[in-house]
């Protein structure tokens, strides 16, 4: 069951309008806060349906142009007012074997991914520090902690939001802004609905539940995160991966 917000809060998801960020959108909106989230093609289904729609933003951004995060924020205040709880979403792959892979496949990679983190955290931490508290969750990948042949520019590119985040929270110090990781093990989306059928067999044989994780059980760990009871809770990583890693 959804916990209500006593009173709404202003958060913006990137990357939003399918997969693991829509429904990190959707656990928000259900718990009553205001949610924008980006897009850059397909608006997310609730903007056409006029029953779910007030609360649900949605917002034009690609997450390598500082100006359109710039832009995505305004509008998000405009509606919600000062974003409060951010979810870095937004992410991409291009896997190749390090040996095949040019260098414009692994900036592009790591472009999204956290320098993508990096503009919207930047800019939203500006507007926490004036309200005085705030929640900021990035969506890693157990490939940052455990690696993955093909993806060396995608791990990288994850493992780099951990330590991210660590060095964020020691400067927010003891003000009531927190920034955590939520690390997904392989989770039913269209990302790796394009993974071959080999990789998935080798992916959940290492999975001691023996399934992928729903995007709503990703949603659930951030919710905790974004949440007033988790307060305490700093620069850490919460592995979502049935078991793959075992904590790490
Ligand atoms: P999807 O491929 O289903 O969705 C990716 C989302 O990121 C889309 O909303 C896409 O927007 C957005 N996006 C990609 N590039 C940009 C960009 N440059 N600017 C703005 N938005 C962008 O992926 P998932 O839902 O599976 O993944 C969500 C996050 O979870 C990603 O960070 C991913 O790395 C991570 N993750 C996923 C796992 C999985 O197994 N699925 C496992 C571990 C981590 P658009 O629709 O416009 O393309």
């Amino acid at each position: 069951m959804t916990e209500q917000q006593a009173t709404p809060r202003s958060v913006l998801v990137t990357g939003g309008n399918r997969g693991i960020g829509l429904a990190i959108a959707r656990r928000f909106a259900r718990a009553g806060d205001r949610v924008a989230v980006t897009y850059r093609g397909e608006k997310p289904p609730e903007v056409a349906d006029a029953a779910v729609s007030e609360g649900f933003l949605s917002v034009r951004c690609d997450v390598t142009d500082s100006q359109q995060v710039d832009r995505a924020f305004m509008e998000a205040e405009a509606a919600h007012g000062p974003v409060t709880v951010l979810v870095a979403n937004a992410g991409t792959s291009n896997d190749r074997l390090l040996v095949r892979m040019t260098e414009e496949d692994f900036t592009s990679v790591v472009d999204t991914n956290l320098t993508g983190a990096f503009r919207v955290t930047q800019r939203a931490v500006r507007g926490m520090l004036r309200e005085g508290h705030g929640r900021i969750v990035l969506i890693s990948s157990t490939a940052a902690l455990h690696g993955s042949a093909g993806q060396t520019n995608y791990a990288a590119s994850k493992a780099g939001l951990i330590g991210f985040a660590r060095s964020l929270t020691r400067e927010l110090g003891p003000r009531d802004i927190t920034c955590n990781v939520v690390s997904p093990g392989l989770t039913q989306t269209d990302m790796s609905a394009a993974l071959t059928p080999d990789q998935r067999r080798t992916l959940l044989r290492q999975t001691p539940a023996g399934r992928l994780a729903r995007p709503d059980e990703v949603a659930d760990a951030v919710a905790f995160l974004a949440g007033a009871d988790a307060g305490y809770v700093r620069g850490a990583v919460i592995p979502v991966d049935g078991g793959a890693g075992l904590g790490h």
